[in-house]
């Protein structure tokens, strides 16, 4: 069975582990700087503060910017839950934007269309990898006052320009979960130029503690103070050795993605019915997934039926994801329901994620797009973004 991820770790990362083992510090001790270091200097960026999952970055960032009761934060429909999780964790409500249906990225015109009195914050995701459109996204937030936020836990490693992942947006959020780029077991991290909020996100990863060291002086070293309500937010020292060591093989990582993503399109180019997402302008995409939009076979949409037949060839694939407004918590919550989004509900239908991982061989790029045309033929696939059109 190919699996549609899979995580590469080598020795070096084993050694990474052990040393970090064999040392004094298992947790908040000096790996987490090493790795703040090396995270930020890749990105280029002022600040970088490690924190236990993505999950747990977008929380940090939702508090240090503010998000509370009375406030909306725009999040697109196709995500991942956490990227509006995080909102409902400060009592705030998450609006969804509609995506664009070539790209499945926040569509720009949609967010300007959901903005109310309420709106503080976008959320774009660079989806499947490739950076949105931020200088579309940055113009409306400086027009409305608005902090623009990048879940990029598809895209480290991407650039926008000359720019990498991670400077595009005031606050830039990344997963090291064991499916993304940068495999630590569990870990993310926030990115920022601005010391304040870096500032702010290290107390709440802490429980709200600070340690003045004046204060210190004066009242034994024992001393420090709670000043808000934080969370153990943590990422520990054996976490960052890993992620340090795999943030070093993260461009190589890349490359082969996209190697394996031109062949991918390629030879779907010739398939009717598996038609890849539409590849922005001067945009590196990272890969974290590759994803195709299935077309309708005898007039019904045949995602399910392709998912099925690969199954049984032993190709792997999944579906991300379903539109985050129709899962039953969000219905009951905040009554929201089919019709919101509608680009993202038609091609939610079609989408499927193929094997993509750096460690994926030719050989077998070679069987899944083997698989892929025979299911196609077999089932008589049209191609789907024209229907999705009709549909729209
Ligand atoms: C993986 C992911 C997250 C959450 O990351 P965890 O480290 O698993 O908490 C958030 N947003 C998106 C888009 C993701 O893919």
């Amino acid at each position: 069975m190919i699996p549609y991820a899979r995580q590469a770790i080598d020795q070096d990362d084993i050694d990474a582990v052990a040393e970090v083992l064999r040392s004094d510090w298992l947790t908040t001790g000096p790996a987490v700087a090493r790795f703040e270091e090396a995270f930020a200097d890749y990105v280029g960026i002022k600040h970088a503060v490690a924190v236990s999952s993505g999950t747990a970055a977008l929380h940090a960032v939702m508090r240090a910017i503010g998000v509370g009761p009375e406030d909306e934060v725009i999040v697109p429909a196709i995500t991942f839950t956490a990227s509006a999780n995080a909102v409902v964790y400060e009592g705030a409500r998450p609006t969804f934007a509609d995506v664009d249906r070539a790209t499945l990225l926040i569509d720009p015109s949609d967010v300007e269309a959901k903005i109310t009195s309420k709106t503080k914050a976008i959320i774009a995701v660079d989806y499947a990898g490739q950076p949105c459109d931020y200088d579309a996204l940055r113009a409306i937030c400086q027009k409305h006052g608005l902090v623009l936020v990048a879940d990029a836990c598809h895209s480290v490693g991407g650039r926008l320009g000359e720019k990498r992942v991670g400077r595009l947006a005031d606050l830039s959020v990344f997963s090291f979960h064991p499916v993304k780029h940068i495999a630590a077991g569990e870990g993310g991290m926030v990115v920022t130029d601005d010391l304040k909020v870096a500032e702010a996100i290290r107390r709440f990863r802490n429980h709200g503690i600070v340690t003045d060291h004046h204060q210190r002086a004066k009242s034994g070293a024992w001393f420090y103070e709670m000043v808000e309500l934080g969370y153990n937010y943590r990422m520990s020292d054996i976490h960052c050795a890993l992620a340090t060591s795999q943030l070093a093989k993260l461009d190589a990582s890349v490359a082969r993605r996209n190697v394996i993503a031109r062949r991918y399109d390629e030879a779907f180019a010739n398939i009717p019915g598996v038609d890849p997402l539409a590849q922005r302008a001067d945009v590196l995409n990272a890969y974290h997934l590759y994803v195709v939009q299935i077309g309708d076979a005898g007039g019904e949409p045949a995602r399910d039926n392709v998912y099925a037949a690969l199954r049984a060839r032993g190709i792997g694939t999944n579906v991300h994801y379903i539109p985050v407004y129709l899962h039953s918590f969000y219905q009951e919550r905040f009554g929201y329901g089919p019709g919101l989004c509608p680009v993202a509900e038609a091609t939610y239908a079609r989408i499927l994620s193929l094997p993509m991982f750096p460690s994926l061989t030719d050989e077998e790029v070679e069987a899944v797009i083997q698989g892929a045309r025979e299911v196609a033929g077999e089932m008589g696939l049209q191609e789907a973004l024209r229907q999705t059109d009709e549909s729209a």
